[in-house]
């Protein structure tokens, strides 16, 4: 019963799609001037943003976490796919 919208989501960056995204805690929510204060930036491009992606963590993990995923599919042996009932 995998349901897609259950999936466990990461935040990643807008604007480089990397999951190097930090929340950050201003002391004073209140005093926003100028739109400046984002509440989440990124540690690899340096982007300020309020909201950021979100993406299953299976997404896109890094150089070669396709071919990693390939492979450990591929060693599924296909009576143990969907099997399990
Ligand atoms: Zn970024």
């Amino acid at each position: 019963m995998a349901d897609p919208s259950d999936e466990d989501l990461i935040e990643a960056c807008p604007e480089c799609d990397t999951a190097a995204v930090r929340a950050r805690h201003p002391e004073k929510p209140s005093s926003r001037r100028n739109g400046s204060d984002a509440r989440y930036r990124c540690s690899h491009c340096q982007a300020r943003f309020d909201e950021p992606n979100f993406r299953p963590r299976k997404g896109n993990t890094g150089p070669g976490a396709g071919s990693a995923l390939t492979a450990k599919l591929a060693k599924l042996d296909p009576e143990d796919v969907g099997g399990a009932d």
